[in-house]
């Protein structure tokens, strides 16, 4: 049985504005940079670059 790994750790994609944010999971062993995505922001109302937060 697969233990359930520590590799997955939860983030927070900040959106520029900062006022918006996503909650999303990543595969650290996969993913060493930062996260970038491109997402919605509710705020802005618009389409803008969400960035990991450390
Ligand atoms: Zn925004």
């Amino acid at each position: 049985m697969a233990k359930k790994s520590a590799v997955r750790t939860v983030l927070t994609l900040d959106c520029e504005c900062g006022k918006y944010s996503y909650h999303t999971e990543k595969n650290k062993r996969n993913t060493e940079a930062r996260l970038e995505l491109k997402k919605f922001c509710p705020t802005c109302r618009e389409r803008k670059n969400f960035k990991e937060k450390r």
